[in-house]
């Protein structure tokens, strides 16, 4: 998707935190939800949201943005040690707009682990 700031409140991620879309969820707590990605690309590839109407995507992200942001790092760090992913190793990815094929304008990280991923791009 091409970058951009406004918000759509019916995006995917929305819904799944809404409760229109099922998902499997890995992790919650009162600030983010993780949940297993419909189509993975690796073994484990869990999708990493924070609830409500976070910035689009990385372009959008401020200086108010970084206290939320440290907490969901380490909360992913958390979600990948209970996975079992901290031994092996894993990747946390954020893809923004078109040239990174970012299609949800919601803000998330990407868990993936399980194999062996390679070269970053
Ligand atoms: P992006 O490409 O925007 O960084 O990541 C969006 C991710 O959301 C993709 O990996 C895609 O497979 C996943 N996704 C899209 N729709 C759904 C859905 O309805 N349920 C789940 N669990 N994942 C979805």
């Amino acid at each position: 998707m091409p970058i951009d700031q406004r918000y759509d409140p019916d995006n995917v991620f929305a819904r799944i935190l809404r409760g229109e879309i099922p998902s499997d969820r890995a992790y919650e707590d009162a600030e983010f939800v993780a949940f297993r990605d419909i189509q993975p690309a690796a073994p484990t590839h869990i999708v990493l949201v924070p609830r409500g109407e976070p910035p689009t995507s990385a372009a959008s992200l401020r200086d108010v943005d970084a206290a939320w942001l440290g907490r969901m790092v380490v909360v992913a760090s958390r979600i990948a040690t209970a996975e079992g992913l901290d031994g092996d190793g894993y990747r946390l990815v954020v893809n923004c707009g078109d040239a990174a094929g970012q299609t949800v304008g919601h803000f998330h990280l990407h868990i993936l682990g399980g194999r062996a991923l390679g070269p970053v791009a």
